[in-house]
């Protein structure tokens, strides 16, 4: 397995020592469950992270992989986001320095961008009374896909609307 070579801790070890340090329990399921985190780049839900887990050979319950990543959170190598009204995503800390997120309002596709002079600008702010540990950015909108359905279901509404124009004009004439 390979971890990001930024993090100056092996996640086991940070895992190990927060799990310790709260009485917790150090199971292998928990462990597995860091290491799939871990080795995921991109962003996951409960369920998406279970099917891969289930791909991969390990049956845990989501409850569990729900309570692990919320540990995880705690102890700060995974991100949990809320994008828009969607179920929960997260992603591991790691490997994932300040991005923002373009977020489809439609399908919910989430696309990761990086802008060093937006971040920077956003780093030199210092709000008193805050310790800022990182930002995320989430822009709202369409992803490409939507917009083409969207176009698409524009032409057939014009195409029907003009039929039904046709079809009355012709009724119209009869009467
Ligand atoms: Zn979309
Ligand atoms: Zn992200």
């Amino acid at each position: 397995m390979s971890y990001d070579k930024n993090i100056r801790q092996c996640p086991r070890d940070v895992f190990s020592e927060y799990l310790a340090k709260h009485h917790k329990r150090r199971t292998p399921e928990r462990f597995a469950i860091l290491d799939s985190a871990m080795s995921t780049p991109d962003h996951f839900t409960i369920e998406s992270f279970h099917d891969k887990l289930e791909s991969e050979g390990f049956h845990v319950s989501l409850a569990t992989i729900y309570s692990t990543l919320e540990l995880l959170v705690d102890c700060g190598l995974v991100r949990r986001h809320r994008f828009g009204s969607d179920s929960a995503r997260y992603e591991r800390t790691a490997g994932s320095a300040n991005h923002h997120h373009l977020v489809c309002s439609r399908c919910g596709k989430v696309k990761e961008v990086r802008d060093a002079s937006l971040s920077e600008a956003i780093s030199a702010i210092r709000y008193p009374g805050f310790a800022a540990s990182y930002f995320s950015l989430n822009i709202y909108g369409l992803c490409r896909a939507c917009q083409k359905r969207e176009r698409k279901a524009g032409q057939t509404s014009r195409k029907v609307n003009k039929n039904n124009q046709t079809l009355s004009t012709i009724r119209n004439r009869k009467k």
